[in-house]
């Protein structure tokens, strides 16, 4: 559990890796239930194949509560930030936080080819980064009581 790591092992430690997602033409109400349902703060745009945005809940809270607009009467291209940053299995855990660091965002879509594999959020970043952390503390703790590699 190194910065060094790659994402695909984040993805692959992850229980649920699945990738949740609305299309373009769905309404931001819909979208707003589908990541209280997943507990997630964003979803995936995708039509047909192809990722054609994100949408998080800050989109929501700037560009629908604080214009007065109806999360109903909404639609999901509407708000939805594209193009999307996205990066690849192989990219690196510094390299993704110096991404998300860069552009201000807490999501990035996991892409191989074509085909979306994941999502990571910074949560999964950080939480990867403190494991990593408590691993390297235990065995340098078993290395100085001479219990090493215990
Ligand atoms: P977040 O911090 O991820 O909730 O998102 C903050 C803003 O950045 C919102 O407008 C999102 O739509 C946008 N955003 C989040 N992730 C990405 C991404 N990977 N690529 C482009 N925009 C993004």
């Amino acid at each position: 559990m190194k910065l060094c790591d790659s994402i695909g092992s984040i993805l692959r430690s992850k229980d649920e890796s699945r990738v949740l997602s609305v299309t373009p033409e769905q309404s931001v109400y819909d979208a707003i239930e589908k990541m209280a349902e997943y507990g997630v703060g964003a979803l995936l745009v995708i039509s047909g194949e192809k990722l054609v945005g994100i949408l998080s809940e800050r989109d929501y809270a700037r560009k629908v509560i604080l214009k007065g607009h109806s999360s109903r009467e909404t639609l999901v291209r509407e708000i939805m930030t594209y193009p999307v940053v996205f990066v690849s299995p192989q990219h690196t855990v510094d390299e993704c936080m110096a991404i998300m660091t860069q552009h201000r965002f807490r999501h990035l879509p996991v892409v191989q080819g074509d085909t979306v594999v994941g999502v990571v959020s910074i949560g999964d970043l950080v939480k990867w980064i403190i494991d990593g952390q408590a691993q390297t503390i235990h065995e340098l703790e078993g290395y100085i009581t001479g219990t090493y590699p215990g």
